[in-house]
């Protein structure tokens, strides 16, 4: 999606636009994401102190598959949307937050939209905070039925706890 900086300077009402952007390519390399719809960006658009601000919402929806039980989960996305441009001759060195300088009249918002959707995303993919995971003995989805195995049940408020002990063994004593 581009617009036009020295068209929006000029207008008196904020310019309101509905775009959206494909996803999918986003997540070409992350095996975690199943399917993801496009982004829907809800934007408005107008001028404030020599800036264009930028501000609204994108909405989008991403199937995963849990790191911890391996079943498949979806997540509905509302992030809000908040950048503002200027115009300079030269890139400042400091560049402030949500405060872009860009040098062209057209400018094209896809990789500042790309980047908040990403930014908002779970690193680790969870299907609920407290999934309690596959048994490591047999393989049984945790959530589902309780296993006879031997592995004693950790609290998932430990789970942190114990990924880290499993990682790093030489440490206990
Ligand atoms: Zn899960
Ligand atoms: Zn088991």
């Amino acid at each position: 999606m581009r617009f036009h900086f020295l068209d929006i300077m000029h207008r008196v009402e904020p310019v309101e636009v509905e775009t959206s952007v494909e996803s999918s390519p986003l997540f070409a390399n992350n095996k975690a994401v199943l399917s993801s719809t496009p982004i829907v960006a809800k934007l408005k658009l107008w001028p404030e102190a020599g800036m264009v601000v930028v501000r609204g919402s994108l909405t989008n929806e991403v199937s995963y598959t849990c790191s911890r039980c391996l079943e498949s989960f979806s997540e509905s996305y509302d992030i809000p949307f908040d950048e503002s441009f200027f115009q300079a001759v030269n890139e400042p060195d400091d560049d402030l937050d949500h405060v872009n300088a860009v040098k062209e009249d057209q400018i094209d918002l896809t990789p500042w939209l790309e980047e908040s959707f990403l930014l908002a995303l779970p690193f680790i993919p969870i299907c609920k905070p407290d999934c309690l995971g596959l048994c490591s003995e047999c393989g049984s989805n945790r959530n589902l039925s309780r296993c006879r195995c031997s592995n004693t049940r950790i609290d998932p408020r430990l789970m942190g706890l114990a990924d880290w002990i499993d990682q790093h063994p030489e440490d206990q004593s």
